[in-house]
């Protein structure tokens, strides 16, 4: 008695290990096995659909048209605590394509934060990513790139990449999100959308792990990074969010996996134009605070581009029809509230 249990336990170990093996051998094939499935309509109807519960959205009346999602292409600098997570949660969305920028590899020090595993330690992040995104989501397209912004050749490369690296070649991206950890690349960000009057959102985490702040720019409509150093002293957030190379921070995966949750969350409102689209969300652990806030550009802005870019949204505005302007904006408080909320607090 006591041998054939043993026998049958044997077996079941053995059963599994195939069963485990065939699984892992259709997901790196990209076969018909359900992580590698492919999906070619997303439809509210089908129960077999993984995507069902994004498109339920739609039936409930939060998203007019959620299967968009699949016309977007984001490109995300920086794919650490914050930009993984903000990746993987795009793709699990149904995004269209992500551009992926970093220059940094994984390392086992940073396995207490979300996304990357410890068999992956040494490898690229941005490839790391890719592999583990395209298992996830075989659906979404992908651009990797392995290098740092902010030298001169590939800042070039970089805008050239935020211009026509669109889901159709040739047309610009529909975000760029910023998930950087230091203040040279943030400036080189802003540099390059103020320069193409690109929108974009920046996001960070303090060096101390309990505060972090997404923000939407938006060149010449809203403050751009250099236009408001003091966004984070209005704000009462630590001044420490603005991380400095070389410095040893703290971070937490609860706080990372926050603001990458309230960073793809005002993503999928702005792409998809439902609820309000936040312009500041601060978020302070401490005292669980979220504040938010608006500002407009600075006339005196030190970038040229963020001057010249609001010249000419002053040229757009000035030349609306005055009652068209208030109808929009009672359209927009009803139904696509994505500015309306614009309040001025400057
Ligand atoms: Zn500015």
């Amino acid at each position: 008695m006591a041998e054939s249990v043993e026998r049958l336990q044997q077996r079941v170990q053995e059963l599994e290990r195939e069963l485990a093996q065939e699984r892992s051998r259709r997901v790196l094939g990209g076969g018909d096995g359900a992580g590698g499935r492919r999906i070619e309509k997303m439809s509210p109807e089908v129960d077999s659909n993984p995507k069902n519960r994004l498109m339920a959205l739609k039936r409930m009346g939060i998203v007019s048209d959620y299967e968009k999602i699949r016309t977007f292409a984001v490109a995300i600098v920086g794919v650490g605590g914050v930009g993984s997570v903000t990746a993987e949660m795009l793709t699990r969305c149904g995004i269209g394509k992500l551009l992926l920028f970093d220059y940094d590899k994984v390392e086992l020090a940073n396995m207490n934060r979300l996304f990357f595993q410890p068999h992956q330690a040494g490898l690229s992040k941005v490839q790391a990513a890719e592999h583990t995104l395209r298992n996830i989501n075989p659906d979404v397209l992908f651009e990797v790139h392995n290098y740092n912004i902010t030298t001169v050749e590939n800042f070039q490369h970089f805008m050239d990449r935020i211009s026509n690296g669109g889901l159709e070649e040739g047309k610009p991206v529909d975000l760029v999100l910023s998930c950087v950890d230091n203040f040279e690349a943030r400036m080189t960000i802003n540099t390059a959308c103020n320069e193409l009057g690109q929108t974009w959102m920046e996001s960070g985490v303090s060096e101390n792990a309990v505060s972090g702040h997404i923000q939407l720019i938006i060149p010449g409509e809203s403050a751009c990074f250099a236009c408001a150093p003091p966004l984070v002293v209005a704000a009462n957030i630590d001044e420490k969010t603005l991380k400095r190379e070389g410095v040893c921070a703290a971070s937490l995966p609860t706080t990372m996996g926050v603001v990458a949750g309230i960073l793809v969350q005002n993503v999928l409102k702005f792409l998809l134009k439902f609820g309000t689209v936040s312009f500041y969300l601060g978020y302070n652990a401490m005292q669980d605070f979220f504040p938010t806030m608006s500002m407009k550009p600075n006339p005196q802005c030190d970038d040229r581009n963020c001057r010249k870019q609001q010249e000419e949204y002053k040229r757009k505005e000035a030349a609306l029809p005055k009652q068209d302007v208030i109808q929009e904006e009672e359209e927009i408080i009803h139904e696509d509230n994505e500015w309306a909320r614009r309040c001025c607090t400057c």
